[in-house]
C-alpha cells in the first residue's frame, strides 16, 4: 500500500491522508487550515475553491491529480465535525466520485457548512454510527470502520481501514478520557481487536506528543467550571462563558451550572448556533430545552438589552475565545452592544487560545479591552481534547502497528511522536516515518 500525506504534516491544520491500495484510493479527513481564514474573515465572506487554495486554507490534494489518482479515489472518510478535519469537504469533495462518511454529528455538521457557504454538493453524505463498519467498493471491496473515541467533540471517531495487507488505522483527534460528560468512553475492546488483526500503519496525532502527561478527562475541565462559578464572588454580577462551539460535553456542564445558579443561559452568536443546532437535529443535544438559542445579530442587540437590566439573572454563552474579531465577546468588549461590563462581571475563558500568531494578537486585544472595563477574567478553565505523550505511548502500545505515522503538526510535533516510537523500539525511517505534506510512501 501507499500512503500519501496531503495536509496537516507542515501544519496543525487542514488535514487529510489518502491511501492507495491496490487500485484503489480511501482518503481520510478533508481539513481547512484555519488561521488564513481567520485573517480573511473581515474583509470578505463568501469563500471558494480558488480563493482558499490561493491562501493556503485547502489540503494540496491536487498531488492525487498528477499521479492519476483522483479517478481512483473510492470514499471520503471524516474523523470529527472539527473544522481542521471536515472544513475543506464542501470545497474539494467534488472533484472525487466518492461517498463522504461520518457519524450523524459529523454528517450534519457538513451539511450546515453546505448550506451556509451555499456550495452546490453533489457527493452522497453518507451517516455512520460509531462503532460500526461499512464496505467500501472499489476495483476491490473493503470493510471501513468508524471506533468511538473520546475528544472535544461529540461523535469523535478513530477509523480503520481493512485491507488484505492489515489495519490503516487513522487517529486524528483523541484523548482517552475514560468519564467523559457526554456520549462514551473509547471503545478499548474495538482498539485491541484491531491491534490483534494487525496494524500495518498508525496515523496518529503529534500535537501534545511532546507533553509529559496524560491529558485529564473532561470531568476535571467540569470541576474547574464549578470551582470558579460555585466558588467565587458572582451573586451580583454578570456572567460570560465562552468555549469551543462544538464543544457540547463542555457545554452541557455550562448549562446545568447555569441552571443550579438559577440563571436564565443564554447562548448567542453564529457558530454556537451551528454546533448547538446539529447536535438537536440528531438528537445529541440533552439541554436543548434548557437554553434560548439567538444567532442574528438583531435578536442579540435585543436580548443583550434585556439582559443588561438584569444581568445577574443570566449566564450568557457566546463566541469569541480566540478573540475573533466580530464576534459576541469582540463586539460586547468594543461597546458595540447594549450590554454594559463593569468591575462585577466574570469573563471565564473555558479554553485555551490556539497558539497562532493572529488569534494571541486577537485575545491580546480583547484582554485588554475587557480588563479596561475591570471585568474579572479567567484564563483556562479548560481540559485539552488531546492525547499527551503517556496516552500515545500506552496507545501504542494497545495497537503495536508495523508502522508509525506522525501527524497533526510541524516538524518539531512529528518529531517529538517520532522519538516517542524510537523510545518504543520503532526506527526512524523503517519503522517510523516523518512526512512532509504532498509526499507518499510505500509501505
Ligand atoms: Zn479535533
Amino acid at each position: 500500500m501507499k500512503i500519501f500525506t496531503i495536509g496537516g504534516y507542515n501544519e496543525v491544520g487542514k488535514n487529510m491522508t489518502a491511501v492507495k491500495i491496490n487500485d484503489d484510493v480511501v482518503i481520510f479527513d478533508c481539513g481547512l487550515h484555519l488561521p488564513p481564514i481567520v485573517e480573511l474573515e473581515e474583509q470578505e465572506r463568501t469563500m471558494n475553491e480558488k480563493r482558499l487554495r490561493s491562501i493556503g486554507a485547502l489540503p494540496e490534494d491536487t498531488i492525487l491529480d498528477s499521479l492519476d489518482l483522483r479517478r481512483k479515489v473510492r470514499a471520503i472518510l471524516i474523523g470529527h465535525a472539527h473544522l481542521d478535519h471536515v472544513g475543506a469537504v464542501p470545497y474539494i469533495a467534488q472533484r472525487y466520485n466518492a461517498d463522504v462518511y461520518g457519524t450523524p454529528f459529523t454528517m450534519q455538521v457538513l451539511k450546515t457548512l453546505i448550506k451556509d457557504e451555499e456550495v452546490n454538493f453533489k457527493n452522497k453524505i453518507r451517516e455512520v454510527l460509531p462503532n460500526s463498519s461499512f464496505t467500501i467498493k472499489g476495483k476491490k471491496n473493503y470493510t471501513a470502520e468508524l471506533i468511538n473515541i473520546t475528544h472535544s467533540t461529540i461523535q469523535s471517531t478513530m477509523m480503520a481501514l481493512h485491507t488484505p495487507e492489515g489495519v490503516v488505522l487513522y487517529a486524528n483527534d483523541f484523548k482517552f478520557d475514560n468519564a467523559p460528560q457526554l456520549g462514551k468512553k473509547p471503545n478499548y475492546e474495538a482498539l485491541k481487536r484491531i491491534g490483534k488483526e494487525g496494524v500495518k500503519a498508525l496515523v496518529v496525532e503529534s500535537l501534545y506528543a511532546s507533553e509529559e502527561r496524560k491529558t485529564p478527562s473532561e470531568k476535571i475541565a467540569r470541576g474547574l467550571l464549578e470551582d470558579v462559578l460555585f466558588a467565587t464572588d458572582n451573586k451580583n454580577s454578570g456572567i460570560i462563558v465562552t468555549t469551543f462551539s462544538s464543544h457540547i460535553a463542555r457545554l452541557k456542564s455550562i448549562v446545568e451550572f447555569g441552571k443550579k445558579l438559577n440563571r436564565n443561559v443564554i447562548f448567542l452568536g453564529r457558530s454556537l448556533h451551528k454546533y448547538v443546532s446539529a447536535a438537536m437535529q440528531v438528537k445529541l443535544c440533552p439541554f436543548q430545552n434548557d437554553i434560548l438559542l439567538v444567532k442574528y445579530r438583531k435578536q442579540v442587540e435585543a436580548v443583550l438589552k434585556k439582559i443588561n437590566k438584569n444581568k445577574d439573572k443570566y449566564l450568557i454563552v457566546c463566541t469569541g475565545h480566540q478573540g475573533e474579531p466580530g464576534s459576541i465577546l469582540d463586539r460586547i468588549a468594543k461597546n458595540e452592544t447594549a450590554l454594559d461590563l463593569s468591575s462585577r462581571d466574570q469573563v471565564i475563558f473555558s479554553s485555551k487560545t490556539i497558539p497562532s500568531e493572529i488569534n494571541i494578537a486577537n485575545k491580546g486585544q480583547l484582554e485588554k479591552r475587557l480588563k479596561k472595563k475591570g471585568a474579572r477574567i479567567f484564563n483556562e478553565v479548560h481540559v485539552s481534547g488531546h492525547a499527551g505523550r503517556e496516552d500515545l505511548r500506552d496507545f501504542i502500545n494497545m495497537i503495536q502497528p508495523e508502522h508509525i505515522i506522525p501527524a497533526h503538526g510541524d516538524l518539531p510535533k512529528l518529531s517529538a511522536l517520532a522519538e516517542l516510537a524510537g523510545e518504543m523500539g520503532y526506527k526512524l525511517g523503517k519503522t517510523s516515518h516523518i512526512m512532509q505534506n504532498g509526499q507518499n510512501i510505500e509501505l
